[in-house]
């Protein structure tokens, strides 16, 4: 049997995962975010009292860090469930140091491979197009500008009851956009072969609707 991959990678907030979601679950695919898996690692980091700015100690860890993604969309660290706890911004302003690290990525890289080795997915991230999956069948860029990112990212964390103000959410993802694609191993960037789409000015089942159709054409196209 022949498994389909779908990469979506994109600036944080693009709603990658929204859309990721739910052209999974059009498809009957798995969706898997690997930005959870780094935003679980993180936490970890934190949780053991180490500074997610210091390499070496954070690299201690990889032996006894265990991610699970479940496909309710529940994450398992070390059998506790971080699904929520992952999107504090605690959390958010720390996660890019953490995945700086080339040895972070590896182990988790070596996850995220095995977990589309038998099945049809679509995953999103940062790297998947580029360096995860490189021989994805589709592989989709997604952005929106700055400002409605911020403010599609604030509008949800104030569902999630997550108290921030919207220059704070502004500031974080510029940040991290900056950290995550200036880094030196697998830095945030388009695959060569990737389609960009820009989500501004679209609703959310429209932008669903324009990655639907990408994979129709190209897959029709094989
Ligand atoms: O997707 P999300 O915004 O939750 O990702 C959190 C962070 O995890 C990103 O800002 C980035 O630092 C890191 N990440 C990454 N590579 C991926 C997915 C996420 O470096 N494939």
């Amino acid at each position: 049997m022949k498994y389909i991959t779908i990469a979506i990678d994109g600036p944080a907030a693009a709603g990658k995962s929204t859309v990721a979601k739910k052209v999974a679950q059009v498809l009957g695919y798995t969706y898997i975010d690997t930005g959870a898996m780094y935003r679980a690692f993180t936490y970890y980091v934190i949780k053991k009292g180490l500074d997610p700015k210091d390499e070496e100690a954070s690299n201690s860890l990889i032996p006894e860090v265990d991610i699970k993604l479940i496909n309710d969309g529940r994450v398992i660290c070390n059998d506790e469930d971080v699904t929520q706890i992952i999107r504090e911004t605690y959390i958010s302003q720390n996660v890019s140091y953490i995945a700086s690290y080339k040895k972070i990525r590896l182990a988790l890289v070596d996850l995220q491979r095995k977990m589309a080795k038998n099945d049809s997915v679509v995953m999103d991230g940062r790297d998947i197009g580029t360096y995860v999956l490189p021989n994805a069948n589709i592989k989709i860029f997604q952005i929106a500008d700055v400002r409605t990112r911020a403010v599609r990212r604030y509008e949800e964390n104030l569902e999630k009851n997550i108290i921030t103000t919207l220059g704070e959410v502004e500031d974080d993802l510029r940040k991290r956009d900056y950290i995550d694609s200036h880094r030196d191993f697998a830095p945030l960037k388009p695959a060569v072969d990737s389609i960009l789409l820009d989500t501004s000015f679209l609703s959310i089942d429209e932008a669903v609707e324009a990655v639907l159709n990408i994979v129709r054409r190209k897959l029709g196209e094989n």
